[in-house]
């Protein structure tokens, strides 16, 4: 079971809503996803016995746009977290303001225990049972917790056997080869360091005297980790499932990430190493990252990492949350009262489904960007949007996480409100 609830998440967005007097009847609306399917995924397993996985997609909400959100393969999938996720994808693209509503799925399955044609045949099937609902102006999924372009690959491939129509747009995250957009891989971790970037403005950091602990090495977590390491950042501790180490005066990131590397089997779809492998550092666990003396922290693994039992243990200056929902809601307060600023998952994550955005813009021209486009954009809509609520925290008094919400919450209120009352 997993520690995201949607109670939770809707918790936290009335208490904002309240507190910025936002509408009950647009709060209402948010509370209640439009449509949640839950599948019994089925797969035939190497030694022919057939396995069943429980699977679920979650239209969160559809005003602003096509739903859009990833497809999550972990353990502890269930209806519950992605209701939350996919509450979370409908605020997240308004706030960076792109034409998306809401959704996510995932699979209930330890990936790393399938072989690869398992869990290929496993993608296959989860697009068989959501080929329905699924479709680029419908719902559109995207990589997310333990999967990537390669499964995104073969799902949109099932979706064109089904359908036999070309539609590459009905998926984001795909390989290039399949019209995916560069950029895309280290979207989510850029989107992180721009913000950080805004921070380092507004608050005159100096990079070289700032530190810097990530939780998670996977895509969101590296590319952030690389991206401020190589702008004078001290990134003291990196961490991923198997652990977390940690040198004062700074990690060699790339190096790390090289080690972790060279630990993966050349067919394996996931990478065995951990950033352990490296010698030359201490070791501490996940948890002790958390608390480390570090001036900003970035939650990049999982969400429910920091609850109302060790918030206070937290002693970084700046949250940047680029899992989702790793701060539990009971945990806001705490880490207020100790006037500690948190850029929420909402924005500060948001680099991915935004380049995803890129991705179906390109799909639906059939045109592909360069580089230097695609992060000249990115760029542009992260500082928007960052600026927006900056913007908030200066004119309302809010803190950071309220004011990304106050921005998300206008825009969808236009949006519930200009589609008039339901009947
Ligand atoms: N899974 C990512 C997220 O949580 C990306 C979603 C997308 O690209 O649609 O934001």
């Amino acid at each position: 079971m997993s520690s995201t609830t949607f109670d939770d998440a809707v918790t936290r967005l009335k208490r904002i809503g309240d507190a910025i007097q936002c509408s009950q009847q647009v709060l209402n609306t948010l509370s209640h996803a439009q449509a949640m399917m839950h599948v019994n995924v089925e797969v035939r397993m190497d030694d022919g016995h057939v396995q069943y996985f429980p699977g679920y997609r979650c239209q969160h909400n559809n005003v602003l746009g096509p739903t859009k959100g990833g497809i999550r393969f972990h353990p502890e999938v269930d209806s519950e977290e992605v209701q939350a996720l996919a509450l979370w994808m409908t605020l997240k693209c308004a706030v960076v303001d792109i034409p998306f509503g809401g959704a996510k799925g995932g699979v209930s399955v330890d990936p790393k225990t399938l072989s690869p044609f398992e869990l290929e045949r496993l993608s296959r099937a989860y697009v068989r049972s959501m080929a329905d609902l699924i479709g680029p102006e419908r719902d559109i999924p995207a990589p997310d917790v333990y999967t990537n372009a390669l499964i995104m690959g073969w799902m949109m491939d099932e979706y064109e056997k089904i359908t036999r129509v070309k539609n590459p747009g009905v998926i984001t995250g795909k390989p290039l080869a399949l019209g995916g957009s560069i950029g895309r891989d280290d979207a989510t971790g850029r989107g992180a360091y721009l913000c950080i970037k805004e921070l380092e403005k507004r608050d005159n950091l100096d990079p070289q005297q700032t530190t810097v602990a990530v939780q998670g090495f996977g895509n969101g977590g590296y590319h952030v980790a690389r991206l401020l390491a190589n702008d004078g950042y001290k990134v003291v501790a990196v961490s991923d499932s198997k652990g977390a180490i940690y040198r004062q005066e700074g990690l060699n990131v790339d190096s790390v990430y090289q080690q972790k590397q060279e630990h993966k089997e050349l067919k394996a779809v996931y990478c065995e190493g951990s950033v352990c492998e490296s010698q030359d550092y201490d070791t501490l666990s996940n948890e002790e990252l958390l608390h480390c003396d570090v001036d900003i922290l970035i939650p990049a693994a999982l969400g429910g990492v920091i609850t109302a039992d060790n918030a206070e243990q937290v002693k970084a200056r700046y949250i940047v949350e680029i899992a989702n929902g790793p701060v539990t809601s009971d945990a806001d307060s705490i880490l207020k009262q100790q006037g500690v600023i948190v850029i929420p998952d909402i924005l500060a994550n948001a680099g991915g489904v935004t380049v995803s955005y890129f991705e179906w813009v390109q799909n639906r021209c059939g045109y592909q960007w360069s580089r230097e486009r695609v992060e000249q954009e990115l760029e542009q809509v992260m500082r928007r949007a960052f600026a927006r609520a900056n913007e908030q925290v200066q004119r309302q008094e809010l803190d950071f996480r309220d004011a990304v919400y106050a921005v998300a919450l206008k825009r969808l209120s236009d949006g519930i409100e200009a589609h008039g009352t339901p009947d």
